[in-house]
């Protein structure tokens, strides 16, 4: 996403039991970026320290101003779909559908998984 001459990037996926509601949840992310020293810049996409995503949760659709979930963009981007398909391949993305259909239509393109 966003501009292409950023550096490489490592990005990962993982499942969280918690009993936060969702916007706590999200709260919680941000203050674990803040604490990696994460500066909000007006470039939206660019290179940062850390970003952390609520991708989905349960079978949740929220769509308020500071949350939308599942996270826009899942379906389409692969350095999502593909380290969260390792991690839950029976998947039901609320409003998009299975996992594995999602990701037959994305390509890898540059993507390398790091062993
Ligand atoms: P980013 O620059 O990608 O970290 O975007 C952060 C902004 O996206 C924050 O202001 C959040 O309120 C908003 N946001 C909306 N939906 C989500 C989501 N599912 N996960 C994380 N941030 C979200």
């Amino acid at each position: 996403m966003g501009p292409q001459d950023q550096p490489d990037y490592v990005n990962a996926v993982m499942c969280v039991a918690t009993k936060l509601p969702p916007i706590d949840l999200l709260h919680c992310l941000q203050r674990i970026e803040n604490n990696h020293g994460r500066v909000r810049k007006a470039e939206r996409w660019g290179a940062r320290t850390l970003d952390l995503d609520m991708l989905i949760y349960d079978d949740q659709l929220i769509n308020i101003p500071e949350l939308i979930v599942p996270h826009p963009g899942l379906a389409e981007r692969a350095f999502v779909l593909y380290p969260l398909f390792e991690i839950a391949p029976q998947l039901m993305i609320p409003g998009k559908g299975n996992i594995a259909d999602l990701l037959a239509q994305c390509p890898m393109n540059e993507l390398r998984r790091l062993d």
